[in-house]
């Protein structure tokens, strides 16, 4: 089996991985002014991707461009993220230099789309290929990669504790090869309990202040494990940016969450904003909390001033 790294080594972002020139696990993208993008031009046979973060999907549509429609093989949430996400790439960078790829190519995702279920054993490039449960967002995945006498782990981004949103991963497939994710690895965290305890004091005592608290949160799995907190410790909230479909999307598939019940009611704890009428320039003036997409704390929009 030869491996070779065309992004993600010894830096966050375009994870890619492609495995004897013939399948490809991940294509990501990396974030900046302008984005980056996995070195190399692969052609692979099948893609079979991790999960739907930036940093590891941002540049799969770029994968459909010319005659190349290889099959792209995932999991059900990860499929829809990854739309989301190249839908936002294009509304930001579209048009420009630094977009590898229009709508069209984002239409001809749908046509190569395989979608597979954790634990299912299937065929890609002439590898058998199994998904486990990574518990790092909804539809994560570790990849198992299997030729017949090599047996190759890519972990993609996973989580060994339990969240609100998900419980940590206990699958340890056996394995010849690994390779892992390591960007954390050399952190302790505080436990669990205690880090939401705080966090949802400092809130409460804001609120009462007087204040507007102003949670930044990934859209994508942040944002929903926010919201269940904000449940879990009776703080009212509002949802604003890509969080609010991205929540959408998540509730679709109750068999990737940790408790389908508690997200629901997480949900309508939540109310979204439209931003019709002002809106977002009432809810500033209030004493409450709103969750959004980092982005928009450096524009104009009124929420960002709020204190
Ligand atoms: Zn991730």
């Amino acid at each position: 089996m030869d491996v070779e790294f065309l992004g993600g080594a010894r830096e966050i972002g375009r994870s890619a991985v492609l495995v004897d020139d013939s399948l490809l696990l991940d294509y990501g993208m990396a974030t900046g002014n302008p984005p980056s993008f996995p070195v190399g031009d692969p052609d692979p046979d099948a893609v079979v991707v991790s999960h739907g973060h930036l940093d590891h999907v941002g540049a799969i549509p770029s994968l459909l461009s010319g005659d190349a429609r290889p099959p792209i093989h995932w999991t059900p949430p990860t499929r829809d993220l990854t739309r989301v996400l190249a839908e936002d790439t294009l509304k930001l960078h579209g048009g420009s230099y630094d977009c590898p790829f229009t709508e069209a190519e984002i239409a001809r995702l749908s046509q190569v789309s395989e979608v597979h279920g954790y634990r299912e054993t299937f065929s890609a490039a002439g590898y058998e290929i199994t998904f486990f449960d990574a518990g790092h967002i909804p539809g994560s995945a570790h990849v198992l990669v299997d030729d017949g006498e090599t047996r190759l782990l890519y972990t993609g981004d996973f989580h060994t504790g339990d969240q609100q949103l998900l419980s940590g991963t206990t699958a340890r497939p056996d394995a010849d090869v690994v390779i892992t994710e390591s960007t954390y690895s050399d952190v302790d965290h505080d436990p669990r309990a205690t880090v939401e305890e705080r966090f949802a004091e400092s809130v409460k005592t804001t609120i009462w202040e007087g204040g507007t608290v102003v949670v930044p949160a990934f859209a994508i799995g942040r944002t929903q494990e926010i919201l269940l907190v904000c449940e879990a410790h009776d703080v009212d909230c509002y949802v604003d940016g890509m969080g609010q479909r991205v929540t959408r999307i998540v509730r679709q598939y109750p068999d990737f969450v940790r408790d389908a019940d508690a997200l629901r009611r997480a949900k309508s704890n939540a109310r979204f904003v439209t931003g019709r009428d002002g809106q977002r320039k009432r809810i500033a003036d209030q004493n409450t909390v709103i969750v959004t997409t980092s982005g928009m704390l450096g524009n104009e929009d009124p929420l960002a001033v709020a204190g």
